[in-house]
């Protein structure tokens, strides 16, 4: 399809982007017309674009998805020759892009499957609606983070997702650029949103209830297999997947940015003192009790972080505080939304709440007999 040249070119831009590609706050205006071609139909501009009548016809522009702090001007709103779609956001790293990513892959590719052309727009078309344009190409073509991001700037200079953005595109593209509530790591995420809403209201919001996971010993439906019980009262108090796993510490910073360099599943640095190298080994050797898969032998068991659990008193109501059993009254663990908790390991969570491992004991459901592992 013949499409009309980038015109002005994003190099027009008033001379702002410097070397670095990076806008800053201090330009308040959003400078003269910016729009790059970054897909066939896919275009990626700044808010001046979005808002200029002749650009819009010039392009062809049918379809027009907004990320920006407020929506765009009632006349281009009601243009008959656009659809349109607003995200509210800003352009901070603790925002939750995330949850926005599928629905606007979903009007991105619903509008190029009609023959349409889309303009994804923020402020500058740097940052906000850069993330969204990689989270599409990630999915459209197949594409980890980092190739799809040069690819997207290849096409446009100054694309620069704030790195907020950048790790919840990897954590897209991991959940295979769709939403997964069992992934893990996004469970992390959704944690740490609601760590910042109590920090700030010291109340858990109704919007994020569902990171309180429903008490396992209640829940009839689906039981799962495996369940860790109160060792006092043999009280359930988790199943596995509340179970947040960690890997102890000293091999975090070697897997960091370090792809290709596949390090031993038990490495130890290698300039870490002796002693504590034994240490180490002896500590490695007993992780991962009998009954435990394979792949959680690597798994640090010093501390057991979980998800937060509906029998945890006032967890919604306190920023933190002490876990007890709900039956016996012994206490498990602790938890905190807004303070980071260390394991013996060294590996910090922040929000956290966790049992201590000499608390509960694991324990198998097979039919109706319970075996303790
Ligand atoms: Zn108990
Ligand atoms: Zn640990």
């Amino acid at each position: 399809m013949e499409q009309p040249q980038a015109r002005p070119s994003s190099s027009s831009a008033g001379g702002k982007p410097q070397d670095s590609g990076v806008l800053t706050r201090e330009d308040f205006d959003g400078g003269p017309v910016s729009i790059d071609e970054v897909d066939t139909g896919l275009f990626l501009g700044n808010l001046t674009a979005a808002t200029h009548m002749e650009t819009l016809r010039s392009f062809k522009i049918t379809h027009i998805l907004t990320l920006d702090s407020v929506p765009l001007p009632q006349h281009i709103l009601e243009a008959s020759f656009l659809t349109t779609k607003y995200i509210q956001i800003a352009d901070m790293p603790r925002e939750d892009i995330l949850q926005h990513l599928e629905g606007c892959v979903d009007f991105i590719s619903t509008a190029l499957a009609q023959q349409g052309n889309v303009l994804v727009h923020c402020y500058f078309g740097v940052s906000r609606s850069s993330s969204t344009v990689i989270a599409y190409m990630m999915k459209r073509h197949n594409l980890d983070f980092l190739p799809a991001y040069e690819l997207v700037k290849s096409k446009r200079r100054f694309v620069q997702p704030n790195a907020g953005f950048v790790s919840q595109l990897k954590l897209f593209r991991r959940m295979g650029c769709k939403i997964d509530p069992n992934c893990q790591r996004y469970k992390i995420h959704r944690l740490r949103l609601a760590g910042e809403q109590m920090r700030k209201a010291k109340i858990l919001p109704q919007s994020f209830h569902s990171v309180v996971r429903p008490d396992p010993d209640i829940t009839r439906e689906n039981p799962e297999p495996i369940v860790f019980r109160c060792r006092r009262c043999r009280r359930v108090l988790a199943s596995k997947s509340h179970v947040l796993e960690h890997k102890p510490r000293d091999r975090a910073p070697q897997e960091k940015e370090a792809p290709g360099q596949d390090q031993p599943e038990n490495a130890i640095a290698p300039n870490a003192p002796m002693l504590e190298q034994l240490a180490e080994r002896l500590r490695q050797s007993s992780l991962g009790s009998p009954g435990h898969e394979a792949t959680n032998a690597n798994q640090c068991r010093s501390i057991l972080f979980v998800e937060p659990i509906a029998w945890m008193h006032r967890i919604m109501l306190n920023t933190q505080g002490r876990l007890y059993c709900p039956k016996c009254e012994q206490k498990l663990g602790n938890f905190s939304w807004i303070n980071a908790c260390k394991c013996p390991c060294g590996e910090t969570m922040t929000p956290a709440f966790y049992l201590i491992p000499s608390k509960v004991e694991l324990s198998k459901a097979v039919q109706n007999v319970q075996t303790t592992v």
